[in-house]
């Protein structure tokens, strides 16, 4: 895979959340449509039938995964995996049996979301089409079916096999310089290596993994357990800022293009070192130039001048 094709990283996820909230969260699934056996895995028994007449209790996020909390004790968890996109629509009930729909965005919290037309959520790749009593139509549309749909008990979520493993979430109050400290200690591996490990800080991928490094002045490949107390708190600071200025930037996207999407192509122009391979540093004080290495079969992007 080339460094061109983005999957979707933690503010992709968070953005698609953030969009999806004003049409899921306390609002009850009114159909469902589910239009083929599986994705990446099977997707639940009775899948369609479990998910309707349910009301959707809280939306949240863990890591990558979208989890919508049920009000009969299920959870219905998301992934987008490489190319998996939610679009979210209105449905504005017909004033008579041959209105046209209302052809104009209607908002919907901080969003406007476009009037769905008649072809919405029918292209081969829509695999899975909700709709709830807003009334709005949920689209997960995955060509390449990397994506993954499963109801777990929310009950005990955190013990699933999908979570048990996850580390702690960047952006919680857990991530603090001495936690990271802990973290990083004695371990011999490239701090991009270590920082990409989901079992130590969950849903940090390639992208703001190079970011943060960047913005903390870190070379990729110091030894984690080699950072001085400062670089770790310059470190767990720009982690939470990256990924707080993309989830801002995606917000102020949706709005523009008036639906929920898990495009990341949008955030690109944001980047400071990801994709810039020969492209002078951004740094103010720095003539130095991005350099693209391979690191466990990843593309790494950084600054040899100023990243120490
Ligand atoms: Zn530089």
């Amino acid at each position: 895979m080339g460094y061109q094709s983005v999957m979707p990283e933690l503010p992709e996820v968070e953005t698609v959340r953030l969009g999806l909230l004003p049409a899921l969260e306390g609002h009850i699934i009114t159909k469902a449509i589910v239009r083929r056996g599986d994705l990446r895995i099977a997707f639940p028994p009775r899948f369609a039938e479990r998910l309707t007449g349910r009301r959707v209790e809280r939306l949240t996020r863990r890591a990558k995964y979208i989890l919508a909390a049920l009000d009969s004790g299920e959870t219905l968890v998301i992934h987008l995996g490489m190319s998996g996109r939610m679009s979210v629509f209105s449905l504005v009930a017909p004033a008579g049996a041959d209105a046209p729909p209302q052809a104009k965005p209607r908002k919907l919290g901080n969003y406007f979301y476009d009037v769905a037309p008649a072809s919405a959520g029918e292209d081969k790749h829509d695999h899975v089409v909700l709709e709830t009593d807003v009334p709005a139509r949920i689209i997960f549309n995955d060509h390449r079916r990397f994506g993954l749909m499963a109801l777990v008990p929310t009950a005990s979520l955190d013990q699933d096999k999908l979570f048990k493993a996850l580390g702690i979430e960047p952006l919680s109050g857990k991530l603090t310089t001495a936690w990271l400290i802990r973290a990083l200690d004695g371990k011999k591996t490239p701090i991009k290596s270590a920082l990409l490990d989901q079992r130590v800080i969950a849903g940090l991928g390639n992208i703001y993994v190079c970011e943060a490094l960047f913005r903390a002045g870190i070379s990729p490949k110091r030894l984690a357990g080699s950072l001085k107390t400062q670089q770790v708190a310059l470190l767990a600071r720009a982690i939470k800022k990256v990924l707080a200025d993309a989830i801002a930037a995606g917000g102020s996207t949706l709005r523009d293009h008036a639906q929920a999407t898990g495009d990341p192509g949008n955030f690109q122009h944001h980047f400071l070192v990801y994709g810039r391979e020969g492209k002078p540093c951004k740094s103010k004080t720095c003539h130095g130039t991005v350099k693209r290495i391979t690191q466990a079969g990843r593309s790494t992007f950084y600054c040899p001048a100023c990243q120490k």
